[in-house]
């Protein structure tokens, strides 16, 4: 239970989105900050994984020839990808799956809606799957009637509050759980005041459950699609991929292109780097393969294009494909931590967002690669070895090549070039900066135009600079 007197904190809300405009980050990120309790659990709670897939790391002595065999399987299948999906098909229709091909998120939800429809099925119930998200399946099938249920609790918690997941592992790790609570007693009657997560939990099971068993069909995402064995590999620590899949006679599988990996022993590679780099732990409770339809049942696996073609021609950032979606790079991040996933406004936040996202559109997603400090800790982390913080740095020259960036940033930017590439003016400003810190009054310094000083205070003039320094003393040389 939450203490008594406790102030109640409204849970921030996520980006602004409107059509194609560019999605102000900065903006709900300021909204998030501005929510003591929400952003210190959210940056402890990251930084918390982060730690644990660190001291996970630390025991597995083999951890960079992991990182590494990981990254080559990867670019491997990737770059022969025809051939492994015509493999998987192949052997997959020869488990009696039926294996559709969707080239984008519209095909990919005609085909989802035709499947049910022709089996008079209008109850759906299905497992976390960020590629569903990505297509606005959920959307689309309710507004043709099908009632979906999200079986992963962080998911249901997400739909119940008609929000998107704020992260691509821990869905609603942005919320308090008094937040949770409330969502609860206002959507399906549990009592406000009580927010023990054991509690809040079971309340979620007892009112999933009976629409589970009901319902008339079920549907997962996929980690990994095994060419050699056509089989779907899905993993999750609550079992509700299991749920999802065979308790309904009908299981309907949503999965990207670029999921595939050549073969059993591949997929070992993968199976010890996935969680570990997640959530910190050994192992998901669950590693589920799904290679046919259960007894008396049928099985579909809509493969899915959705831009992924194009990006595996684009030279820069074909290696993003290599992602297995495990968030280690979010929760490393700073600034993620600090502005929550729902400030980037789209389907794919944090750094891999950053080059994914403007992918789908470089307009409307413009000021995303921005959003990041180039620390390079994302790359570090990431169990593929994808060069995330190069490609964000990618994106900027892409953006700024193509006047995709605000004006603002652009003159400034220009400015700061001119400055930087003439040394005696550089020195020259720096003296000049030094002087004005030091006499102008404060409100000429810290104003509405000096972002960064919104919450920092610049340090105090040094009596001297560098440069002048070291042309008096020449470093201490004699
Ligand atoms: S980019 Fe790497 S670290 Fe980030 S989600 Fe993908 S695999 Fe994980």
């Amino acid at each position: 239970m939450s203490k008594p007197n406790e102030p109640v904190e409204p849970q921030p809300r996520g980006a602004r989105v409107r059509g194609d405009r560019p999605i102000d980050q900065e903006e709900a990120a300021e909204r998030f900050l501005a929510a003591p309790r929400h952003q210190k659990q959210h940056d402890e709670r990251l930084w918390s994984l982060r730690q644990k897939r660190d001291s996970e790391m630390w025991k597995i002595p083999e951890w960079e020839e992991l990182r590494s065999l990981a990254s080559l399987i990867k670019e491997h299948t990737l770059s022969r990808l025809d051939a492994y999906l015509e493999t998987f098909e192949a052997n997959a229709k020869a488990n009696g799956v039926v294996v559709h091909w969707a080239k984008d998120a519209a095909e990919h939800n005609r085909i989802v809606q035709d499947i049910l429809e022709s089996r008079g099925a209008k109850t759906l119930i299905k497992s976390k799957s960020m590629l569903t998200e990505e297509c606005g399946l959920r959307e689309h099938l309710t507004a043709v009637g099908v009632d979906v249920v999200e079986t992963d609790l962080g998911e249901r918690i997400q739909q119940l509050d008609e929000e998107d997941p704020s992260h691509v592992v821990v869905p609603a790790v942005h919320k308090l759980r008094t937040d949770v609570a409330n969502v609860f007693a206002a959507k399906i009657g549990s009592d406000p005041d009580d927010d023990d997560p054991q509690h809040l939990a079971a309340v979620q099971r007892m009112a999933t459950r009976p629409l589970i068993l009901k319902a008339a069909a079920g549907m997962t995402g996929a980690n990994f699609l095994v060419a050699e064995t056509g089989a779907v590999v899905v993993c999750t620590n609550e079992g509700n991929a299991d749920l999802s899949a065979l308790v309904p006679s009908l299981h309907i599988v949503s999965a990207g292109i670029e999921k595939l990996v050549p073969g059993n022993s591949d997929l070992a590679v993968f199976i010890r780097l996935l969680t570990r780099s997640a959530l910190g732990s050994p192992i998901t409770q669950y590693t589920s393969h799904f290679r046919g339809p259960r007894n008396g049942g049928e099985m579909h696996v809509v493969l899915v294009d959705n831009g992924r073609s194009e990006r595996l021609g684009m030279e820069e950032f074909w290696t993003s494909l290599k992602c297995i979606r495990c968030g280690a790079c979010m929760n490393t991040c700073p600034v993620y931590r600090r502005s929550g996933g729902l400030s980037y406004g789209t389907t794919y936040s944090g750094p891999i967002g950053l080059i994914i996202d403007p992918t789908f559109s470089a307009r409307k997603y413009s000021h995303l690669p921005f959003a990041s400090t180039l620390n390079g800790s994302c790359t570090n982390v990431c169990p593929v070895k994808i060069n995330i913080h190069e490609q964000i740095y990618a994106w900027r020259k892409v953006l700024v090549r193509n006047h995709a960036t605000p004006f603002v940033k652009s003159a400034v930017m220009k400015a700061a070039g001119l400055l930087l590439a003439r040394p005696a003016l550089y020195r020259a400003a720096v003296q000049g900066a030094n002087t004005a810190l030091a006499h102008l009054p404060r409100f000429v310094i810290y104003n509405g135009l000096n972002a960064w000083g919104k919450h920092r205070e610049a340090p105090k003039p040094p009596g001297e600079t560098f440069h002048q320094w070291f042309k008096k003393t020449r470093g201490g040389e004699k």
